[in-house]
């Protein structure tokens, strides 16, 4: 009864979301603030008799919402049901098993193998320097001896929280083949870092994904985009339209419009977050704490001691919830998400406590 597909496969493993008790939540990168209020206008005005209709399956205005947003054309941009499905289309449409395995950090998004799998890739991991960053030179060497798919990394990456600028990923496009996909995954590049939206002019194999879940405080509402050339998005098109075709509903259209539509509440609350980030690092160096340079809303940190997972089972029944990887190399971290003044405030006590 089950393929052989389904049973090859090890899906990708969530940050739990309890039901048990109230938690302190910094385990799945949340924002703590809420969406723009017109987010909110739209809901209450919005009238379920329109629930009758099919959307756009093309989601144009929303589309068009982006574009402006990004100084864009409508028909550089895509939009799916959260970013991990832009994500697994993407892995669909440019890569081939035939073209050689995928390349992507040993440390990143750990959805990327799974993509793989489901999509019956290879992938070659290529390992962070010993300050946890992404080494462009070491895509630059690997991609000219080998033959490759493309290449997939997060910029800020994840869990690490560390940024390349824009100048290094220029270099490595400049670098690499031009028949072979490079996609930046842009989920936490509002919090500080540069974009590479500007080099998709130039770059015709550059794909750029990102989504509302974080910066625009819309985790529960599932949007996500990629941007790039025009052939690079109907190419996705016709990959979504061979898979479903109305991801986004008539409400989630109406609303990521919404969102879209309020730079200034986003730079407000983005700004007022990035502050709680700073503040908190600082207080955790104090106490003697690794924390990696973070460009995201997430610190990830290291505790005097290197007992991640102690301190991650400690916090746990004290009702704070973080991130903890038995992972090689960073079982010795826990991830961290940015929250309200006061949860941080709460997170530093409860270390302090011991
Ligand atoms: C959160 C995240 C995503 C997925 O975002 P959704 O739009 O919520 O699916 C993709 N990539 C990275 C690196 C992320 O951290």
């Amino acid at each position: 009864m089950f393929s052989s597909r389904l049973l090859a496969l090890t899906p990708y493993t969530p940050g739990e979301q309890p039901r048990d008790r109230r938690y302190i939540k910094l385990n799945t990168n949340e924002n703590p603030f809420p969406p723009a209020p017109a987010v909110q206008q739209v809901l209450a005005n919005f009238s379920a008799e329109e629930l009758r209709l099919y959307p756009d399956p093309e989601a144009l205005e929303l589309r068009r919402a982006f574009a402006e947003r990004y100084g864009l054309a409508q028909d550089q941009v895509f939009c799916g049901n959260g970013s991990d499905e832009v994500l697994a289309l993407i892995f669909y449409s440019f890569f081939d098993r035939a073209f050689g395995p995928v390349l992507f950090p040993d440390i990143t998004y750990s959805f990327y193998p799974v993509f793989c799998s489901f999509h019956g890739l290879d992938f070659t991991t290529i390992p962070l320097d010993d300050e946890y960053r992404i080494r462009i030179t070491e895509y630059i060497e690997k991609a000219s001896g080998i033959e490759y798919s493309g290449i997939i990394f997060a910029n800020p990456n994840a869990p690490t929280g560390i940024a390349l600028s824009l100048a290094e990923i220029e270099v490595l496009l400049k670098q690499v083949r031009s028949d072979r996909l490079v996609v930046i995954d842009e989920a936490y590049v509002d919090f500080g870092a540069e974009s590479a939206v500007s080099l998709i002019e130039r770059f015709p194999n550059l794909l750029i994904a990102g989504t509302l879940s974080k910066s625009y405080a819309l985790a529960g509402l599932r949007l996500g985009y990629a941007f790039g050339a025009a052939p690079l998005i109907e190419a996705l098109h016709c990959a979504k339209d061979s898979f479903n075709s109305y991801p986004i509903s008539r409400l989630g259209q109406k609303l990521g419009c919404a969102a879209l539509g309020d730079p200034d509440y986003f730079f407000r609350q983005r700004d007022r977050l990035m502050a709680i980030r700073e503040s908190t690092a600082d207080e955790l160096r104090r106490r003697e704490f690794r924390v990696l340079p973070s460009m995201t809303n997430f610190l990830f940190t290291s505790p005097p001691d290197g007992r991640a997972v102690d301190l991650f089972s400690s916090l746990k029944k004290k009702g704070i919830l973080v991130r903890y990887f038995d992972k090689a190399r960073i079982d010795n971290f826990l991830r961290i998400s940015i929250g309200t003044a006061e949860e941080m405030k709460r997170l530093i006590e409860a270390i302090d406590e011991g």
